[in-house]
């Protein structure tokens, strides 16, 4: 009966183990979850406030398929403003959340067999959709020194003729690394003279501890013409439900697929929502991401000493976003097998590796309260001394 498209998606791990998690909180078990990837933090309360506001005065209609008027110009301000990218306002698409963005922009761009770059380990999400699309992802692996991003030169190598797309994340889930200014100059260098695009997903942007974050389209007018700038406020509006997601690049020809597409699926995004982002995107919620981002800090830093003082446990600092990467390869190499295991005997919920491209190593998230991060640490430490491969 099904299609057998639909056959080669896998669901989303991610989104799995958090439902188990909240399930078996419901279920009065209780359970430590580092599995989700939102910020415990509430929205903030001009947001909401906004959003009251223009449902009394009537927003409850439909608005242009990319967005309405007031909705895509604050994105343009706030791209130039935070970014340096100067984007007209017919170049900017809001979609249902950046997961939305990133399948629109697959379906219009990916031709059967067309090859699509992803640094591993890398969001959950990427290949599934560059497979959905019928495009074959081409992985290619980093390394713990170069703190998991791509290098030029390995860029260098993966492309073939059949190379359509690249896919960078900074500060990437799962393991922070956020990319230099130099380092994207150099990924600019390698496709010069080709006709590569780059899907740039920097929905992590405001979340960066040492590093200044730097917009991937503002390295080079050459990157600017090839990459498309995908954000939302799932992360730094602390808005995940919400759904609100961007996309914007000069590629005209794109811009009127995406929204032809969207015309035949959603329509535009909820129009509430457009509502409640133009604070978020105007920086009036900056003091409260400002507050969130102290407490990540915090977080990040004694989560990442009391991992390296367990034995056979091992992490790289995150530059940014909120997650750790942990090599469990001296405890257990299987990180699926480590996982449920941490999560049945030790009730802590965490994500295996592999569902990031790199077995031996699970993800934590650290967007959840101090207290909790060092009660589910101290049981991971347990759980790890008295381990028996
Ligand atoms: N990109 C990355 C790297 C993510 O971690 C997420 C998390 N959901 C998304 C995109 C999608 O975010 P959303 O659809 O909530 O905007
Ligand atoms: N991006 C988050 C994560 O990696 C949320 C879940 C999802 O959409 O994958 O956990």
């Amino acid at each position: 009966m099904l299609s057998k498209r639909i056959g080669v998606l896998s669901e989303s791990l991610t989104i799995a183990i958090s439902s188990k998690a909240k399930e078996m909180k419901a279920n009065g078990i209780d359970v430590i979850s580092f599995s989700a990837g939102e910020p415990d933090f509430d929205t903030p309360k001009v947001i909401k406030d906004t959003v009251i506001k223009a449902l009394d005065a009537g927003c409850g209609k439909y608005t242009p398929v990319p967005g309405a008027a007031d909705t895509l110009k604050a994105i343009a301000v706030k791209l130039k403003r935070d970014n340096n990218l100067e984007y007209k306002t017919s170049q900017i698409v809001t979609n249902v959340g950046a997961k939305h963005s990133l399948f629109n922009i697959f379906q219009c761009i990916i031709d059967d067999g067309d090859e699509v770059i992803i640094p591993s380990p890398y969001w959950v999400s990427y290949p599934e959709i560059v497979k959905f699309s019928g495009g074959n992802p081409v992985i290619v692996e980093t390394s713990e020194e170069n703190k998991f991003k791509i290098t030029a030169l390995q860029l260098k190598n993966a492309i073939t003729p059949r190379t359509k797309a690249i896919v960078l994340n900074s500060p990437s889930n799962p393991c922070g690394g956020v990319y230099s200014k130099d380092e994207l100059l150099a990924i600019g260098e390698v496709l010069k003279g080709t006709n590569i695009v780059v899907l740039s997903d920097e929905i992590y942007e405001k979340l960066t501890y040492n590093d200044q974050f730097v917009a991937t389209a503002s390295v080079s007018d050459d990157m600017f013409k090839r990459t498309i700038t995908i954000n939302g406020l799932s992360k730094c509006g602390a808005m995940p439900g919400w759904r609100f997601g961007y996309m914007a690049s000069v590629m005209d020809e794109l811009n009127a697929a995406v929204k032809k597409l969207q015309s035949q699926s959603t329509s535009n995004i909820s129009s509430i929502v457009q509502a409640g982002a133009i604070p978020a995107l105007l920086g009036e919620a900056d003091a409260d991401i400002a507050y969130m981002k102290s407490k990540f800090m915090e977080r990040r830093d004694w989560a990442v000493e009391a991992i390296n003082n367990i034995k056979g446990l091992s992490v790289v600092k995150p530059d940014g976003a909120f997650y750790l990467f942990v090599s469990c390869k001296d405890v257990e190499p299987n990180s699926v097998k480590f996982c449920q295991e941490l999560l049945e005997k030790g009730l802590v919920a965490t994500v295996p590796g592999v569902g990031f491209g790199m077995d031996g190593y699970f993800r934590i998230s650290f967007a959840c309260d101090l207290q909790s991060i060092k009660k589910g640490i101290a049981r991971i430490a347990e759980f790890v001394e008295n381990y028996k491969k």
